[in-house]
């Protein structure tokens, strides 16, 4: 059973504000993605509660315990880099028994730990290569498997397989999951992969200048993004800026009806809602590109300002470029000062 609270966590490294009052609670066994953009203060975020930065202000608990005051080898977490920073020099057996024999552990126990994690990782019978002769991805579970036979109470995992190809990068996570939940270990990864994130995490906060955006179950965070920048950051998104007025928005020509109250308003679609159809040659949006996927087909628009949207559709077949177009959003949401002021059923 274990739990971390962090909060009102602040980081300032000179004058900037790298995490800002910082709140997250990791339930026990939950596996937690941070994601946000480059600089939004995932990494600084997780090297605080792995004991390698040292907050500005706030308190990190590990199951109740205040752990802001010991260094990363005394606090009951493991960390994985983006790069391994494996010992060259030794052999994968000896990478991962470093740990425990600094514990004093008997020499029998350390055996049978590094053996079994070794398993767990799919490197059984590997102990003797030396790290150098090991693959990328090989190196990677070395590294991993070194956090986990110290049987951490919290894993921490920064970026983890930036450097893989993209093959590599999805079955690792898959086998990172399997292993985690066998564990059941509270886990807080980071990320600026909304991929990732979404294979991965029961839950995703969405970082944003070093704060929370939006912290929510996958599913809901694609369903419901709070805010603009969560719904363009998470999977695809259409984003058109615009004016209601009389419960129509609309945005050069391209009109729906919101009952919202007038004003300013972001309409954002998904390009999979966005239904479209052939019309004369008035209509102010033009197919730009056709790109078929075979399964589905991209269709890119062009609106009249340089305003370019996707449209999701089963058969390419039936468009080309240059024809005018209608836009019927099936399903949208329409934003306002930062919050969403209306989902349509
Ligand atoms: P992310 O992991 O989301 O890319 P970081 O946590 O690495 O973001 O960085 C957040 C902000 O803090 C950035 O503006 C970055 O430049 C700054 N920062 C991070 N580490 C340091 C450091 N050691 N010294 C000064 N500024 C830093």
């Amino acid at each position: 059973m274990s739990k971390l609270s962090i909060s009102n966590v602040s980081k300032l490294f000179s004058t900037t504000r790298a995490v800002d009052s910082f709140t997250l609670e990791v339930a026990d066994g939950e596996l937690v993605c941070l994601l946000g953009p480059s600089g939004s203060g995932k990494s600084t975020l997780l090297r605080m509660v792995g004991g390698f930065e040292t907050p500005t202000s706030g308190s990190i608990l590990i199951d109740g315990e205040e752990v802001i005051h010991l260094p990363p080898e005394k606090r009951p977490t493991g960390m994985v880099f983006q790069s391994h920073a494996l010992w060259t020099h030794m052999n994968v057996f000896n990478n991962l028994a470093f740990g425990l024999k600094l514990r004093r552990l008997p020499a029998r126990d350390i055996r049978d730990k590094v053996e079994a994690v070794l398993e767990l990782v799919g490197l059984g019978g590997y102990g003797k290569r030396l790290t150098t002769q090991l693959s990328g991805g090989q190196q990677q579970r070395v590294a991993l498997a070194r956090s986990l036979v110290l049987e951490p109470k919290i894993l921490l995992l920064d970026e983890p397989f930036a450097s893989l190809d993209q093959h590599l990068r999805e079955r690792l996570r898959e086998e990172v999951r399997d292993i985690q939940q066998r564990l059941r270990i509270t886990t807080l990864f980071v990320t600026h992969g909304q991929d990732e994130a979404l294979a991965l995490a029961d839950r995703i906060v969405v970082m944003r200048d070093g704060k929370t955006e939006q912290a929510a179950r996958p599913d809901l965070l694609y369903r419901e993004p709070a805010t603009p920048f969560v719904a363009g950051f998470i999977g695809s998104m259409n984003l058109v800026d615009g004016k209601i007025s009389s419960s129509v928005f609309a945005h050069n020509g391209f009109t729906v009806p919101v009952p919202v109250a007038d004003g300013v308003a972001i309409l954002a679609v998904r390009p999979e809602a966005l239904g479209i159809v052939p019309a004369d040659g008035e209509s102010a949006a033009r197919i730009h590109r056709v790109t078929d996927f075979g399964t589905h087909a991209i269709i890119d628009i062009d609106l009249p300002d340089a305003v370019r949207l996707k449209s999701m559709v089963t058969d390419a077949r039936q468009w080309q470029a240059g024809q005018r177009i209608a836009l019927q959003p099936r399903a949208f949401a329409v934003y306002r000062d930062d919050a969403a002021i209306y989902r349509s059923a």
